[in-house]
């Protein structure tokens, strides 16, 4: 009987795109996909560690496999779990997870698979594809550096290449993803110093973003977006009347807001094929937070950039990542986050109450000590009050 597999992927769209690499690597073995997971030899997790709660589903989904599959699949635990364990030196997160599923037949680290798998996608026309993995930032709440290691970015001939490839079997919209594609090609621009030559032919100067204030991180990515931009649709295939053929549509996650440069802004204000619809995390609205976040803004410059950007982009629709309750948060700090997003006008946001992650900065350094009813009640106002406008109008007439 030939074997199969079925992929159950936890988290962000970077998990996704790396299932649908890990789908083309059991491919490549001879493997089969199993349409469901009861009925797959083997079960590969793709998990997540964002929060503690993502942590727990994936032991009770392995817990639950163990128990109730009559199969008795090989089951696979990968991605951030995996990623944390392989950089943990002292080998104890292994232990505990080991210990936590010992269910689990192999840890598979995401750099066995590789990069050099083309992903298996369901789609057509909507595509995710990665220019770049892992982050530089350090954030102090956040686990990605721990789990996905620094930032190394995808050749930009690879990223066009495969834009190119996916625009001649019809996609009109591509999503570029990267823990934080504003900084894309800072490794790749290192010893440019009179310029980098884009696949194009075309000779350009790496922008500068900023970095810890100061103006000193060289990047691609504007010029990514442009070249994206270019890719027309393969001249065999047949055109739908009124439509350009080719990207149609190019949006982009995750970017920070201190590297959002005006010359990125310039791009998109340029290239009606980019998405306005831009996602700008801003975790908290007072200045001593973000500085204990290790985030490299005050209040103030992320509102002018908010500013900057619908100057140039009126139709702009700003959404946001907030963390309530991180260590220490004073309700008047917690206000000023209140007051922020009031002057923002976000689109939408998503809330997270604060959870401690290890190996992080902010869990070796602070008690979290916000009480859990207490973060309940802050993701509530201001849950209500981005995300439910209406129904907040509502209640009050
Ligand atoms: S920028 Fe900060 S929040 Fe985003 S992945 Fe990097 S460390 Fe995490």
């Amino acid at each position: 009987m030939s074997q199969t597999f079925f992929i159950k992927t936890f988290g962000c769209q970077q998990n996704v795109a790396d299932s649908q690499r890990i789908a083309s690597y059991y491919l490549a073995r001879g493997y089969k996909p199993s349409k469901t997971i009861k009925g797959a030899s083997e079960i590969v997790i793709n998990t997540c560690m964002i929060r503690q709660s993502a942590e727990d589903r994936v032991t009770g989904l392995v817990k639950n496999i163990a128990k109730s599959h009559k199969l008795k699949p090989k089951l696979v635990i990968t991605g951030c779990m995996v990623g944390m364990a392989t950089r943990d030196e002292s080998g104890k997160y292994l232990r505990d997870l080991r210990k936590r599923m010992p269910e689990v037949d192999e840890f598979l680290p995401l750099e066995e698979v590789g990069f050099d798998y083309p992903a298996l996608r369901n789609e057509v026309e909507k595509a995710w594809v990665p220019i770049s993995n892992g982050c530089n930032n350090f954030c102090t709440f956040c686990v990605v550096p721990f789990t996905r290691g620094r930032e190394v970015s995808r050749p930009f001939a690879d990223v066009i290449d495969e834009i190119k490839d996916l625009a001649s079997k019809g996609c009109k919209e591509v999503t570029l993803l990267g823990q934080n594609v504003n900084s894309y090609g800072a490794d790749l621009v290192k010893n440019a110093t009179k310029g980098y030559e884009l696949p194009s032919g075309r000779i350009v100067k790496p922008v500068m973003v900023k970095h810890l204030g100061r103006f000193r991180i060289p990047t691609l990515f504007p010029y990514l977006l442009e070249e994206v931009c270019r890719i027309k649709a393969s001249p065999s295939r047949p055109r739908i009347a009124g439509r350009s053929g080719g990207i149609q549509t190019v949006k982009f996650i995750s970017s920070n807001p201190w590297d959002f440069s005006d010359e990125l802004i310039d791009v998109i204000a340029k290239n009606p094929k980019i998405d306005r619809n831009l996602h700008l995390a801003v975790q908290a609205g007072d200045d001593k937070i973000l500085k204990r976040m290790n985030r490299w803004y005050t209040r103030e410059e992320y509102l002018d950039l908010l500013k900057r950007i619908r100057n140039k982009i009126p139709n702009a629709q700003i959404s946001t990542d907030i963390i309530v309750g991180f260590p220490k948060e004073t309700k008047s700090q917690f206000q000023n986050t209140v007051k922020l997003a009031k002057e923002a006008n976000f689109a939408y946001a998503y809330v997270a109450k604060y959870s401690s992650r290890p190996n992080t900065a902010a869990t070796k350094a602070f008690d979290d000590n916000v009480p859990y009813a207490e973060k309940e009640r802050r993701f509530h106002i201001l849950d209500q009050l981005i995300n439910h406008k209406g129904s907040l109008r509502t209640a009050v007439h």
